[in-house]
C-alpha cells in the first residue's frame, strides 16, 4: 500500500470508541457502569457448585441493580439499559441472561401493564429495590409455538376478588424457568389464558412470588429442577401451577378490568389483540439482545486477536512466519472484527428504533404485519424480531468461528469463548425462536403484508473490476436482487399450491426452505443497509471494514446467490481476491480496531497464563 493509501487508512480513535460505546462513554454513565459491573464480574471463582454459582450470578445481579438508575428510568432509555446488558454479556452471559429476565421481562411488564397505583406495589418493589429477581414463565414444555396459545389458565375468582392460575396437567408446566435455587427469591411474569365466563378472552401477565428469601414456596406452586446444564448455567427448572391464587392487582390488565357484575372489559378489542399486545413486552428484549451479540461478537474477536497476535508458527511452508501471515487466520481474525463492528452499528441502530405501527396499523414497509402464523413475534414488530434473528446468528457463527482460530487455549485456558457461544446459541431459540420469526416475516412477504419489495436495481454480471465488490451499491444491489428473487418465486409457489387446491398447511410445508432463506434474504439488506448508511460515507477504514465484512456476506451466502442467478460462475474467486486485498489494507491497523472495543483488562491471550503472563 502506497504512503498516500496508508494515510487515508489513519484510524480516529476517539471516533470508533464512540461508536462502539455511545452512551456508555458519558462519564457519569461510565462510573455506575463500573460499579455495577466491575471487572471482577469477568472471573468465577474455580471449585464453585452449580447451586453456588447461581448464587453468586444473582448476588452480583443485585450488586448491579443496586449501583445502576432505577428500573423505571433504565426500561425509557434503551442506550442505557443494553450499556449495562452489554457490559454483563461480555463479563458473564450468565449474569447477562438473568439480568435481562429481571429488567425486561419481569419489571418489563409490571411497568408497561400494571396499575401505577394499585399494583403489584409490594413485588415491584422488591423486584426493584433487588429483594427477589424477575423470572419469566411463558414457555411450556410439552407443545411446540405455546406463546400462541399458554393452556395455563387464570380465573377469577368473584367470591375472593382474586385469580387462580392453573396449569392443567405437565405438558403446561412452564419451562425453561431459572426458578431453582432453593434459597433465592423470586417472582414471576406469569403468560396465562383468561378464562372468563366459560370463554378464553386472551392472554394476560399476571404477576406471582414464587418463592421468598428463606425459600419458601407458596401453596399452589411447585417447582422442578432440572438437571445441571453448563451450555448458560442458570438454575433452570419446570413450575407447575397448581391453583395458585394471587390478588385482583397481580393482573397486570392493561386497561382491561372485571367490574362488581363479573364483567369482563378489554380495551384490546380482542383474543388476537390481546395477545399481541401482552408479547408487546418484546422489543427491549430484541434490542438487548442484538446488543449483547454485538458485544460478545467485539469480546470474542479481541479474545481471537489477542490470541493470534504474535503467535509464530513451526508449518513446513514457512517455519516461524507469524500465525496472521497466514490468510486462513487473518481473514478469520478481521472477518470477525467486521461483524463485530457490522453488529455494534446494528445495536446502535436497535436502541434507536421506532416502535412498529400496532398490529394492522398504518406502517408501510416492514413493521408490524397483521396476522401470524408461528409465532406472536412478527405482530409485534417484524423489523426488530428479524434484527434479533438475524444478530444472534451471525453472533452464534462468528463466536464458534473466534473459538475455533484459538485454537485450544480458546477452548480449555479460558471457558470466555464458550461461554459466548452458550449465549448465541441459546438465544437463537430464546427471544423468539429464529426459525419461527423468519417463517413469519416470509409468509408477509410472499402476501406483501406491510412489505415493500427492494427497487430493481442491475447487478453487474461478467467482467468488472473486483473492487466494485466492496461498494455499498453493489452488494445492497446484490441483496435486494436475491431478496426479489426468493420473494418472487416463494409467493408464486406458495399461490400455485393453493389455487391447486392445496391447504395452507401443505402449501407452506413443501416451502419451508424457500422461506427460510427470504425472510434471511430480508434480514440480510436490512443489516447490509444499517451498515452502508452508517457507514458509507465514513472513514476508509470503516468503509473498508464495511466492505469487508459484505464480502464474507457474500461468501457465506454464495450459495443462494447463485441459485438465484445473481451472481455468475466465479463469484468466490471474486470475493477471495478482493477479500486479500481488503485485508491486507486493514492488517497493519487491526490491534487499534480491538483497542476501541475497551475490552476488560482480563481478557488477554488466553493461554497467557501458562506463562505466568
Ligand atoms: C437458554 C434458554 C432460556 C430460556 N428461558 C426462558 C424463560 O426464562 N422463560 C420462558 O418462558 N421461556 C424461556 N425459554 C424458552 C424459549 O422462549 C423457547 O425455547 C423458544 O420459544 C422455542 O420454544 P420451544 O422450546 O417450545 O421449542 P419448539 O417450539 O418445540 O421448537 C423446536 C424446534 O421446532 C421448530 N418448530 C416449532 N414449531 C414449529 C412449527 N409450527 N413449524 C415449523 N417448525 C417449528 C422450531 O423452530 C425449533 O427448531 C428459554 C430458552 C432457552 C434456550
Amino acid at each position: 500500500m502506497d504512503a498516500e493509501a496508508h494515510a487515508e487508512m489513519r484510524v480516529d480513535t476517539d471516533r470508533l470508541r464512540r461508536l462502539v460505546h455511545g452512551p456508555a462513554l458519558e462519564p457519569k454513565v461510565a462510573a455506575w457502569l463500573a460499579e455495577a459491573v466491575p471487572e471482577e464480574f469477568c472471573v468465577l471463582p474455580d471449585g464453585l457448585t452449580p447451586r453456588e454459582r447461581q448464587e453468586l450470578t444473582y448476588r452480583r445481579l443485585a450488586r448491579a441493580g443496586r449501583a445502576a438508575p432505577a428500573a423505571p428510568e433504565l426500561l425509557e432509555d434503551p442506550g442505557v439499559l443494553c450499556a449495562l446488558l452489554e457490559r454483563a454479556a461480555i463479563a458473564d452471559p450468565a449474569l447477562f441472561h438473568v439480568m435481562l429476565l429481571h429488567y425486561t421481562l419481569a419489571l418489563g411488564p409490571i411497568l408497561a401493564f400494571g396499575d401505577e397505583r394499585a399494583g403489584p406495589r409490594a413485588e415491584r418493589a422488591e423486584l426493584e429495590s433487588m429483594a427477589a429477581f424477575g423470572t419469566l414463565l411463558m414457555t411450556e414444555v410439552g407443545r411446540s409455538n405455546s406463546h400462541l396459545s399458554p393452556r395455563t389458565l387464570a380465573r377469577f375468582d368473584a367470591a375472593t376478588g382474586e385469580f387462580v392460575l392453573i396449569s392443567p396437567d405437565a405438558a403446561a408446566a412452564k419451562f425453561p424457568t431459572n426458578t431453582a435455587h432453593p434459597a433465592v427469591a423470586k417472582t414471576a411474569a406469569v403468560y396465562a389464558t383468561l378464562e372468563h365466563d366459560g370463554a378464553e378472552r386472551g392472554v394476560f401477565v399476571f404477576v406471582a412470588r414464587l418463592r421468598d428469601a428463606e425459600g419458601n414456596v407458596p401453596p399452589g406452586v411447585r417447582i422442578t429442577e432440572a438437571p445441571d446444564s453448563s451450555g448458560l448455567p442458570v438454575d433452570y427448572a419446570a413450575v407447575r401451577l397448581e391453583g395458585l391464587r394471587v390478588p385482583y392487582e397481580a393482573w397486570l390488565r392493561d386497561g382491561a378490568s372485571i367490574d362488581a357484575d363479573g364483567v369482563l372489559r378489554d380495551p384490546a378489542g380482542g383474543a388476537a389483540q390481546r395477545l399481541t399486545r401482552s408479547m408487546g413486552i418484546a422489543p427491549p428484549v430484541w434490542r438487548a439482545v442484538v446488543s449483547a451479540s454485538a458485544a460478545i461478537t467485539r469480546a470474542a474477536a479481541g479474545t481471537l486477536w489477542a490470541h493470534s497476535a504474535g503467535r509464530t508458527t513451526l508449518g513446513r511452508l514457512a517455519p516461524r512466519r507469524p500465525l496472521t501471515d497466514y490468510r486462513n487466520q487473518q481473514e478469520a481474525v478481521l472477518g470477525a472484527v467486521a461483524a463485530a463492528y457490522a453488529l455494534t452499528v446494528v445495536a446502535s441502530h436497535v436502541k434507536g428504533h421506532r416502535p412498529a405501527a400496532p398490529a394492522g396499523g398504518e406502517s408501510e414497509e416492514s413493521g408490524a404485519g397483521t396476522g401470524t402464523a408461528w409465532a406472536p413475534w412478527s405482530a409485534v414488530d417484524r423489523d426488530l424480531a428479524l434484527l434479533k434473528a438475524a444478530a444472534t446468528a451471525l453472533a452464534q457463527e462468528t463466536v464458534a468461528r473466534c473459538r475455533v482460530h484459538s485454537g485450544a487455549p480458546g477452548f480449555a485456558a479460558t471457558d470466555r469463548l464458550n461461554a459466548y457461544r452458550g449465549l448465541a446459541h441459546a438465544y437463537l431459540s430464546a427471544g423468539g425462536d429464529n426459525a419461527l420469526v423468519l417463517f413469519d416475516t416470509a409468509r408477509a412477504m410472499a402476501d406483501l403484508d406491510h412489505y415493500r419489495m427492494p427497487p430493481e436495481v442491475a447487478v453487474p454480471q461478467g467482467d468488472f473490476p473486483d473492487e466494485e465488490l466492496v461498494e455499498p451499491r453493489m452488494w445492497l444491489a446484490m441483496a435486494g436482487a436475491v431478496e426479489r428473487r426468493l420473494r418472487e418465486r416463494l409467493a408464486e409457489r406458495v399461490a400455485t399450491a393453493r389455487a391447486g387446491g392445496a391447504e395452507p398447511f401443505t402449501a407452506w410445508n413443501d416451502n419451508l426452505a424457500l422461506a427460510s432463506r427470504t425472510a434471511t434474504a430480508l434480514g440480510d439488506r436490512m443489516m447490509l443497509t444499517i451498515l452502508a448508511e452508517a457507514l458509507g460515507e465514513g472513514p476508509a477504514v470503516l468503509r473498508t471494514l464495511a466492505g469487508l465484512h459484505a464480502l464474507e456476506w457474500m461468501e457465506r451466502r454464495a450459495d443462494v446467490l447463485l441459485n438465484e442467478g445473481v451472481a455468475g460462475a466465479g463469484l468466490l474467486d471474486r470475493v477471495w481476491r478482493a477479500r486479500r486485498r481488503v485485508c491486507d489494507a486493514l492488517a497493519p491497523h487491526a490491534a487499534e480496531l480491538v483497542a476501541a472495543f475497551d475490552l476488560p483488562e482480563a481478557f488477554g491471550a488466553p493461554a497467557a497464563w501458562v506463562a505466568g503472563e
